[in-house]
């Protein structure tokens, strides 16, 4: 079963439209939330997410487990 995760917006929490999976390796990425319109910059690796511009919520999961 491949499992793939949302990135959640770490301003708001909401779900945004971004899902990546185990093998996903994101680097500078311009993660834009439709609900608050904010643009954060993230890296994500290994489900790790991390955020490099933006708000940052400690402690948040930024992911949401979606399984296909
Ligand atoms: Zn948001």
């Amino acid at each position: 079963m491949r499992v793939l995760q949302w990135i959640c917006c770490p301003v708001c929490g909401n779900k945004t439209r971004l899902q990546i999976q185990a093998d996903t390796e994101l680097k500078n990425f311009p993660l834009y939330c439709p609900k608050c319109k904010q643009e954060s910059l993230i890296d994500a690796k290994n489900f790790q997410i991390t955020v490099i511009r933006g708000l940052n919520v400690k402690g948040k999961n930024l992911l949401t487990e979606y399984p296909v």
